[in-house]
């Protein structure tokens, strides 16, 4: 039976946290190609934000509006989604994506990188979930959609903060998925592997070379690979509390 809720038919709004670049910037474009409008937030960069606005007003597509919030601040949160409510709209769908790494083995891990990468990645999915969640109850419609990562699946050396931010995610988010289900709002994961993005963009090219080596589909994925799982997940009616891999079938 093909999805009703889930399917698009123009005017739906979808908030993205980390949009300007990356997976969120490719997730943005792709929305909006679909036809949402699509308010999406940055940390530091509005260079890069302003760019997601004109590539998304040159592909055509919904409306497409980045402002500056920062994701580990809960007020600056509420207020990025009653800006995105008053401009684009009732929230249909929540996609976080603004994520950070600040890695090294945990005989080295400086406090500060262990509470910022958990600030940014868990406790910034919360607050946009938590902002997000009560209006989509209350129309017993909405996608919640939170990135999370391979290395909160497997583990990975070096990245203890990130990884334990990110089966965080995974945690939060099934939970979210029981919890909010009977108000037909679903929530779900997207652990991506290795990505092309300024994210790993920093990694020697021995480590990118070993990488790709132990990846069976020998290369690492594109942001629009990443989000074309999220937008098959907006389509989803039927699918909550799952955690999708998009990895080229990588075991860390
Ligand atoms: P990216 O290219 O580094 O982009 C990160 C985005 O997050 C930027 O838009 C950045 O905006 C925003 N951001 C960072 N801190 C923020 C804050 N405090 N408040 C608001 N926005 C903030 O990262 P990416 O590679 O696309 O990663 C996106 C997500 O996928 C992350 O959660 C990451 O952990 C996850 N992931 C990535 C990979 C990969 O291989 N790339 C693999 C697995 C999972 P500013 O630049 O303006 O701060």
């Amino acid at each position: 039976m093909p999805g009703t809720s889930g399917t698009h038919d123009g005017g739906r709004v979808a908030l993205v946290s980390g949009g300007s670049r990356g997976i969120g910037r490719a997730t943005v474009l792709r929305l909006a190609q679909e036809g949402y409008d699509v308010a999406f937030c940055y940390g530091a960069d509005p260079e890069a934000a302003r760019s997601v606005e004109k590539a998304a007003a040159d592909l055509g597509g919904g409306r497409v509006i980045g402002r500056r919030a920062d994701v580990t601040d809960a007020g600056s949160v509420r207020e990025l989604v009653a800006f995105t409510e008053q401009e684009l709209g009732d929230i249909d769908v929540a996609v976080t994506s603004a994520g950070i790494t600040r890695d090294n083995p945990l005989l080295l891990m400086k406090d500060e990188d262990w509470h910022q990468v958990l600030d940014v990645n868990l406790d910034g999915t919360y607050h946009v979930c938590r902002a997000v969640v009560f209006g989509m109850m209350k129309r017993k419609s909405g996608c919640i959609i939170n990135i999370s990562s391979v290395a909160g699946v497997y583990g990975n050396a070096t990245q203890t903060n990130y990884a334990a931010s990110k089966a965080g995610i995974i945690g939060f988010t099934r939970s979210l998925a029981k919890e909010a289900g009977r108000y037909r709002v679903r929530a779900n994961v997207v652990a991506p592997g290795f990505i092309e993005t300024d994210m790993t963009a920093g990694l020697p090219e021995k480590v990118r070379d070993e990488a790709a080596k132990s990846i069976p589909l020998r290369r690492f994925g594109r942001p629009e690979e990443v989000a074309d799982m999220v937008a098959y997940l907006v389509r989803a009616d039927y699918v909550t509390g799952a955690v999708f891999q998009v990895d080229g079938g990588i075991v860390l």
